[in-house]
């Protein structure tokens, strides 16, 4: 956590990750200074690497002024710059806190269309807020996606070799098992015209 001090008026268009800029992180009364945690940058970038779509910041830095006056908590993360209320195009505030969730995010607030993380210092804190605050323990349910099944175990594949100039130099059989390919070494080291060299021991492939 680093919470580093900005001008809007001259740092406001540099980029502080690949999709965001520090004016977006700016008060909304107008303030010049901008406070903004890196570890805030690096979850919002890191949500909106995982959906694809823009990430719009409603609310990031708020001087302590603007959120007594927007009716914030006293102890609002957005003061100290390291929350950020976030929209995500076409995507349900709930599957943004789940993901946020399955990210760790410290905190984590679920309303009803948008999504407030924070980067806050101690324990994690999650809530609802549809109208009134609720504790809730958390937003399970983010599902990582499966890894591509291993191709099914063929018992017969099979293999062509060809030379530079596209001829068949021979084809053989071999077979396929949990993704990898087991073919008659010798033949295709032989076809490819390597000298095979075995001891019982090792196998010696010796290229052209
Ligand atoms: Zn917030």
């Amino acid at each position: 956590m680093v919470i580093k001090k900005y001008s809007k008026s001259k740092n406001g268009g540099e980029r502080l990750s690949p999709n965001f800029t520090v004016r977006e992180f700016a008060c909304k009364d107008g303030t010049d200074l901008i406070l903004i945690d890196d570890e805030l940058v690096n979850l919002l970038q890191q949500v909106r690497d995982h959906f694809q779509v823009p990430v719009t910041v409603n609310s990031a830095y708020r001087t302590a002024a603007y959120n007594a006056k927007i009716g914030g908590v006293k102890n609002s993360q957005h003061v100290l710059g390291m929350a950020a209320d976030i929209v995500v195009k076409d995507v349900t505030p709930i599957a943004v806190a789940q993901y946020a969730e399955y990210l760790g995010a410290k905190g984590i607030g679920l309303y009803s269309d948008f999504v407030h993380l924070d980067t806050r210092k101690g324990a994690k804190s999650r809530w609802i807020n549809k109208g009134k605050e609720v504790a809730v323990s958390g937003f399970p349910g983010y599902q990582e996606p499966q890894a591509p099944a291993a191709p099914a175990a063929k018992d017969s594949l099979s293999i062509e070799i060809y030379d530079g100039s596209g001829e068949l130099v021979t084809a053989l059989q071999g077979r396929l098992d949990g993704g990898t390919t087991w073919a008659p070494l010798r033949q295709v080291a032989e076809a490819l015209k390597a000298t095979v060299i075995f001891d019982q021991e090792t196998i010696r492939i010796i290229a052209p």
